[in-house]
């Protein structure tokens, strides 16, 4: 993940629950793309990225992201990663970087000509394949949308075993289920960019406000009028909330026996019922002060031993001088 400061539940449904879930069956490796994020956050806004780096670890470790069997590291503390990226980029053609429908899409929304757009932007794919495969990961759990990029990685990867010998598995894709979370706007996905979004380490009361905003059936104008659940975005998020009352609800809305502000009410509870015992987790987390420092730095030396025996065989297939 793209260090992007306190997680929202986009981030949750989408991502962050799948993968503490995923502990329990593989060993698994969680890297902070501080790197990656500097294609967008340069100069003086780079300056953002350790804090966010700081935030986005204490939702991971408080979601249960257990640095006891899974491995965390910082893409910019484990340099070695960066010089496998530099290795692979020898041996990538230009061309099939050019062509990602991601490459093209980033360089429309950043108004910018391709020939304009960082050499990082362009070789993204080739830094992300270096943190897939340092670990010799076989499989990488992505949203049906990040399916194209691991197929780059693989064709990157088989170029790599068919130039020097087989080196790297060729990592899959393990689709997740990737809900897509839509926003408090209730027409956009959940995005921090957007403004529409609910943050896990809100306060209840931070959580109540921004439930309040909700967009909900905006035919329903009086409280007396009957609500209609299915173009409601409010009802959508009782399925995760509130999953053993939507019945009830649903009764309660389109016989105007609750109203909107009511809904809302039952949601905003719901959502701080089910974050209570995250949140209590992240404020004693927060005020360990090294507890972040120290797992990444332990994430850093256990993820750089890993690359560095990697690159020790990448230097020998390639037939570089040895690494003293
Ligand atoms: P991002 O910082 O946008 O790259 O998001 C990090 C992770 O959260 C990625 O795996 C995304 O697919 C996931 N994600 C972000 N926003 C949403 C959303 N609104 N619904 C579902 N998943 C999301």
């Amino acid at each position: 993940m793209r260090p992007s400061g306190r997680l929202h539940l986009g981030n949750y449904f989408g991502a962050l629950q799948n993968w503490v879930a995923l502990q329990d069956e593989f060993e698994c490796v969680y890297g902070v793309a501080d790197v990656h994020a500097l294609t967008t956050e340069v100069g003086e806004a780079a300056r953002s990225i350790a804090p966010n780096t700081r935030e986005m670890v204490l939702d991971w470790l408080a979601a249960g992201v257990d640095p006891d069997r899974s491995l965390l590291y910082v893409q910019s503390q484990a340099p070695e990663v960066l010089t496998l990226h530099t290795l692979l980029s020898m041996s990538t053609p230009l061309g099939w970087l050019m062509r990602v429908p991601t490459f093209k899409e980033r360089v429309r929304q950043m108004n910018e000509t391709e020939e304009n757009v960082s050499y990082g932007l362009v070789g993204y794919p080739v830094l992300q394949t270096a943190d897939i495969i340092f670990a010799k990961a076989e499989w990488v759990p992505v949203g049906v949308d990040q399916a194209p990029h691991v197929e780059l990685s693989r064709e990157i990867v088989r170029r790599f075993n068919n130039l020097y010998g087989d080196t790297f598995p060729e990592p899959q894709v393990r689709l997740t289920e990737s809900p897509s979370i839509t926003g408090t706007d209730g027409a956009n996905k959940m995005s921090k960019s957007l403004d529409n979004h609910i943050e896990l380490a809100m306060s209840e009361e931070e959580t109540r406000e921004r439930v309040r905003t909700m967009v909900t059936d905006p035919q329903r104008a009086r409280r007396a009028d009957p609500g209609r659940p299915w173009v409601c975005n409010v009802y959508a998020f009782h399925a995760l909330f509130n999953p053993g009352r939507r019945e009830e609800i649903y009764r309660l809305c389109t016989t105007a026996g609750i109203g909107c502000v009511d809904d809302k009410a039952i949601l905003a509870d719901g959502v701080n019922d089910y974050f209570r015992a995250f949140r209590e987790r992240r404020r004693e987390f927060e005020t360990a002060p090294r507890l972040v420092d120290e797992t990444l730095a332990a994430g850093a030396d256990r993820a750089r031993a890993i690359a560095r025996e990697t690159l020790r065989e990448v230097y020998d297939r390639i037939g570089l001088a040895p690494i003293p």
